[in-house]
C-alpha cells in the first residue's frame, strides 16, 4: 500500500493543504451559480466559524469540508508518517467542527456540511440538501409575523 516516498507524500500533503479545499469551494460556488441560487456570501467574517457560504436572510451556514482535513468517515485517513502529529492535528480539527456546529446551532443558525467526495460524486444531491434546508427555514418576514399573531391572541387592555 505504501508505495509513495516520504518526499512525494509531503509534496502531496502540501498540495492537499493549498488547493484541495479551494477547488471544492469553487465547485460548490459554481453549482450555486449554475442553479441560480442567490442570497449567499462567502466566508463572512462576522459569522462564527467563518462558514464557506452563508445565507444571512435564512440563517443557513454551509461548510464544504475537505475529506482529509475534516476526517471524512468514508475517505479520511491519518498519514503513516508523523502519525502522532497527524492524529492530534486531525482530532483537533474534528473537535473544532463539533464546537462550531454547537455554537452556530445555539444561535439559531442551521448547518449544511458537505463532504468534498460527496460534492464530487453527487453534486445534485448536495444541492438538494441545501435547498431543502433553505426551504425549512422560515424567512425573516414570516418570523416577524409571529408577534402579530400573538398580539391578536393576547390583546392589550
Ligand atoms: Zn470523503
Amino acid at each position: 500500500m505504501d508505495f509513495i516516498t516520504t518526499a512525494k507524500r509531503s509534496r502531496n500533503m502540501r498540495a492537499i493543504k493549498s488547493s484541495s479545499n479551494t477547488t471544492t469551494e469553487m465547485r460548490f460556488r459554481a453549482l450555486l451559480i449554475r442553479n441560480r441560487v442567490a442570497g449567499w456570501r462567502v466566508r463572512p467574517k462576522n459569522v462564527l466559524g467563518c462558514p464557506d457560504f452563508y445565507f444571512s436572510s435564512r440563517l443557513v451556514a454551509v461548510f464544504v469540508d475537505g475529506c482529509f482535513w475534516h476526517c471524512c468517515p468514508k475517505c479520511g485517513h491519518t498519514p503513516k508518517a508523523n502519525r502522532r502529529y497527524w492524529t492530534k492535528k486531525l482530532e483537533q480539527n474534528k473537535q473544532r467542527d463539533i464546537c462550531i456546529n454547537k455554537l452556530l446551532r445555539s444561535q439559531g443558525i442551521k448547518l449544511v456540511r458537505i463532504w468534498e467526495c460527496e460534492l464530487r460524486a453527487a453534486p445534485q444531491s448536495c444541492l438538494k440538501r441545501l435547498l431543502r434546508t433553505l426551504d425549512t427555514v422560515a424567512s425573516p418576514r414570516k418570523l416577524h409575523r409571529i408577534p402579530d399573531v400573538l398580539a391578536a391572541k393576547f390583546p392589550r387592555r
